[in-house]
């Protein structure tokens, strides 16, 4: 089959590698159709992770069930599935509580010996091949798998972002504990942060503040209601405590990830974190789903070689502040925005911008990393 291979840091190329095949019995093998690029593949794609070289990207799938182990009862050849980018196994202690983002049975242990939590196509989260395919083996397919309804055809674009960014986007407002009539301030208006705001639109926010500075991209925030914060004109912070009179947004959600930097391109990877202690009121609740990593290979900032940030603790503390992180817990939000989407609440695909075949990836990594001008979301085509 054909795959997208990570060759180096920006080098990422289509080449022919081992079919995907049911290797246990609880296995299922789906035949791709729809595989999104993710801000997540570009801090791997920049060499900013330890992803290995030969390793195949692609974590936000969907497409058909092509064949079922025979352990499989729920999942039959034919469905149409989006498929979570954690793989859980459904039964260990986590998965149990709806923490699916960190399975105990999937983990790979040799990354540390208590680690949780495992992923396709991902830095350290396990041996698990990507979707950026032709085919993709999915482990314990009967928990992994959600069913597609029928207007899938019509509406592919919108049910891809289930298997990752709509949920984490929701789950960014749930770590921040948002409840109808509150202000929220999201850092970040890529995919996620764009997604985080279309999820707080539809749970009652009183107002919705999107911090960037590509105008592309804020304009996708504004075209759902949000307030656009052009970072590069005026202080964020300063910004935000004028449209909610001095006092700061109820709530806050980091959208970006520890590769953070300034209008002018320097990374500081603690700079949305304590813009977000600035801009979010004394008591307020902040959510983190931007990733972080305990290492970075290529640090800009030689701090964070160790995952360490110099966080204003001190502020944070005395306002009285909360704050969750994590990868988001895929299954716990999937079915119920499967169903916002098939009633017409949501309409996550607002942000595609490219649809493109596998055989464009290398092109369309080049021009995502890049943040170029209309790239806001691409979404591979492996079958076309
Ligand atoms: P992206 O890189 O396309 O978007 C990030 C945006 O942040 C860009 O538009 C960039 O201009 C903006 N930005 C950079 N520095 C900024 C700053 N100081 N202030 C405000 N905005 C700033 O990526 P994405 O796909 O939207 O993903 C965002 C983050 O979420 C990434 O770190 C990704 O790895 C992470 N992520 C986490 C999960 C999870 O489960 N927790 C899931 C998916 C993605
Ligand atoms: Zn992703």
């Amino acid at each position: 089959m054909r795959a997208v291979v990570y060759n180096g840091p920006r080098d990422v190329a289509v080449q022919d590698v081992p079919d995907a095949r049911i290797e246990r019995p609880t296995d299922v093998l789906v035949r791709m159709t729809s595989t999104n690029i993710c801000g997540s593949d570009l801090h791997m794609y920049e060499g900013r992770t330890d992803f290995p070289r030969g390793g195949v990207f692609g974590h936000e799938n969907l497409g058909q069930v092509a064949e079922v182990g025979n352990a499989v009862d729920r999942v039959k050849v034919g469905d149409w599935v989006a498929v979570p980018f954690n793989i859980g196994c459904g039964f260990c202690k986590n998965c149990e509580r709806g923490l699916s983002a960190f399975c105990l049975t999937t983990a790979d242990r040799s990354v540390v010996p208590n680690m949780a939590g495992a992923a396709y196509g991902f830095a350290d989260m396990g041996p698990y091949r990507g979707g950026q395919a032709d085919l993709l083996r999915v482990p314990y397919g009967d928990y992994n798998c959600l069913k597609l309804p029928p207007d899938v055809d019509d509406r592919q674009n919108d049910y891809v972002m289930l298997s990752d960014i709509f949920p984490t986007g929701w789950h960014a407002t749930e770590l921040a504990g948002l409840r109808p009539g509150e202000s929220i301030v999201i850092y970040g208006a890529g995919p996620v942060g764009l997604m985080a705001a279309h999820s707080a639109m539809i749970k009652g926010a009183c107002m919705v503040m999107v911090v960037d500075r590509h105008p592309d991209r804020l304009r996708l925030a504004g075209s759902i209601g949000a307030l656009p914060i052009d970072d590069s004109k005026d202080s964020p912070v300063d910004q935000v405590m004028e449209l909610t009179n001095g006092i700061g947004a109820d709530r806050g959600c980091e959208c970006v990830g520890y590769q953070a930097h300034d209008p002018a391109g320097h990374e500081h990877p603690n700079m949305t974190m304590n813009s977000l202690v600035k801009s979010v009121k004394f008591t307020g609740g902040i959510g983190v789903v931007g990733v972080y990593v305990p290492q970075d290979p290529a640090p800009q900032d030689p701090s964070y070689k160790q995952g360490e940030i110099t966080f204003d603790y001190g502020l944070f503390w005395f306002k009285g502040q909360r704050i969750g992180t994590g990868q988001c817990n895929v299954k716990a939000y999937n079915r119920q925005l499967r169903d916002l989407i098939s009633t017409g609440r949501a309409k996550p695909s607002f942000i595609v911008s490219h649809e493109l075949p596998l055989a464009e990836a290398p092109d369309a990594y080049r021009h995502f990393d890049a943040r170029d001008d209309g790239w806001t979301k691409v979404v591979l085509k492996p079958a076309a």
